[in-house]
Formats: structure tokens, C-alpha cells, sequence
């Protein structure tokens, strides 16, 4: 079998409705389409990702729950999905007692790290959807990744909790996984007809520099519809503006990592 050199990417971010999910679950789709084998881990309570991609949260799979807390071997809690080359790890809502029963177990931040040496090289890409919380959820996140996209949505307040992110994110890698870098970061709902996008976006790259990718996700009415047909957009509307900005995105993902 193929072996890989893979690459661990994390979406995160604390604040909800930022495009996490969302920016996560196209990531992996386009990836995927372009035969790049892929894993998409759904590390939220709300197992949003997992409904955007057509699973059931009642049916009784095995989950991101069931792997950190049930110490289910990572291979049992794999998935195939309606793309040839994208795998899930699906989310359950159990996942939000997790928070709390992590507290108490011995190498309760690198849990997921550890899970997943055993499946490092199987996959090219492997792309985790955080929480919107800077709790062990998301320590677990960061701990296991190489690197992390952060959206930022077009809104007042942009930047405002960014700190608290970043503080996290250096706290990590003094203390438990020094290899992490910010890989990008992404704006999102980007409207061009209105000043405030514009200045979100001059304040993001005034802060960020050329971290910020080139490719900014405008607000299009057809990625916030694709989640409820249990679709990624590229099945849902490939010609769809949010169906290009995320092509182009995974387009410079992939010329970033070579
Ligand atoms: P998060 O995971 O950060 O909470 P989501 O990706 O779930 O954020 O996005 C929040 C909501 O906004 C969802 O209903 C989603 O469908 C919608 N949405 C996300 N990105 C866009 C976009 N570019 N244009 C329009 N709606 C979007
Ligand atoms: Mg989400």
C-alpha cells in the first residue's frame, strides 16, 4: 500500500459561525476530488461537519466520542463517504460530555495525536473541524496538528477573541507540540459591495501579513444551503461562486505544501 507523508491540518477557531465547518468540510471535499486521498475528523458536538456530509447523528456509528473516551481503535471509527477518496471520522453529541471526562484521563491532550499515529501515512491530508471552545476538544485539536487555518468572518468584532486563539495556539507549542504553525488564514463571507468586508480584510493583513490567503470565500447563498442536502458544495452546486472560492483555496493550499 501507498504510504504518505501526511499532512495534519486543523480549521479553528473559538468563536462559532466563523465558516469552520463549513471551510473544513469543502477543504477535504476538494482535496478529496482531486484523488488526494483524504480524512476528514469531526471533533464538534454538533456534528455539523457530519450532517454536511450526509450522516445521521442518530444512527449509532462510531464516533469521535467513542475514540477519545471508549478507547475504540481509530480504524473501527472510520467512514467512507459519497466521495471516493474522502473517509470521515464522524462527531456524536455525546462528544460534549467529552470535555469534561477528559479532565480526569492520563494524557488527556494528546489522546487524538496518539490515535492518529496510527493511521500516519494512509492518508495525504487529514483535515479536523474544531469546536467552537478553547477546551480540551480543541487542545486535543491543536496537539495533533501540523498546522492551522483560522477563519475569520467578515463581521464587527473581526478580530476580537483572536488573542485568546493565539495565546492558546503558543501555549501548545511551548508545551505540547512545538511543530505547530499558523498554515493560513482564511477570510470568510466576504461581500465586496460592502466597506466593512474591506476592512476587515485591510485590519486581517495588516495583523497577518502574507499568512492570509489570496483566496477570500465570498458569501454565497448556495454554501449555506449545501449542509441541509447532506452535500459539500462541489456536489451540491459545482458552479456556485462558494464552489470556485473553495477550489481555488485548496488550490493554494496544495501549491503552499508543495
Ligand atoms: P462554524 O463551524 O465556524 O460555526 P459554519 O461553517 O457552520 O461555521 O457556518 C455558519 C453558518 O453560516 C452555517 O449555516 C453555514 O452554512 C453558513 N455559511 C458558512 N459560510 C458561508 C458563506 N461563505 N456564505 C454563506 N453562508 C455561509
Ligand atoms: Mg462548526
Amino acid at each position: 500500500m501507498k504510504s504518505f507523508n501526511t499532512k495534519i491540518l486543523a480549521v479553528s477557531n473559538q468563536k462559532g459561525g466563523v465558516g469552520k465547518t463549513t471551510s473544513a468540510v469543502n477543504i477535504a471535499a476538494f482535496l478529496a476530488i482531486t484523488e488526494t486521498p483524504t480524512l476528514l475528523i469531526d471533533m464538534d458536538p454538533q456534528a455539523n461537519a457530519s450532517t454536511g456530509l450526509g450522516l445521521d447523528p442518530q444512527s449509532d456509528y462510531l464516533s469521535t466520542y467513542d475514540l477519545l473516551i471508549n478507547n475504540k481503535t481509530i480504524k473501527k471509527c472510520i467512514q467512507k463517504t459519497e466521495i471516493k477518496y474522502l473517509d470521515i471520522i464522524p462527531s456524536s453529541t455525546k462528544l460534549a460530555g467529552a470535555e469534561i471526562e477528559l479532565v480526569s484521563m492520563f494524557t488527556r491532550e494528546s489522546i487524538l495525536k496518539d490515535s492518529l499515529g496510527n493511521i500516519y501515512g494512509k492518508y495525504k491530508y487529514i483535515i479536523i473541524d474544531a469546536p467552537p471552545s478553547l477546551g480540551l476538544l480543541t487542545i486535543n485539536v491543536l496537539t495533533a496538528s501540523q498546522s492551522v487555518i483560522i477563519p475569520i468572518q467578515c463581521e464587527y468584532y473581526a478580530l476580537d477573541g483572536l488573542s485568546q486563539l493565539l495565546n492558546t495556539i503558543r501555549l501548545i507549542q511551548k508545551n505540547l507540540n512545538p511543530e505547530l504553525i499558523i498554515e493560513g488564514i482564511l477570510i470568510t463571507m466576504y461581500d465586496s459591495r460592502l466597506n466593512l468586508s474591506k476592512q476587515v480584510v485591510n485590519e486581517v493583513e495588516e495583523y497577518f501579513g502574507d499568512k492570509v490567503y489570496k483566496t477570500f470565500i465570498n458569501r454565497n447563498v448556495r454554501l449555506g444551503e449545501a449542509p441541509s442536502h447532506g452535500k459539500p458544495i462541489i456536489l451540491y452546486d459545482p458552479t456556485s461562486t462558494g464552489s470556485k472560492n473553495y477550489m481555488d483555496l485548496v488550490t493554494e493550499i496544495l501549491q503552499h505544501n508543495g
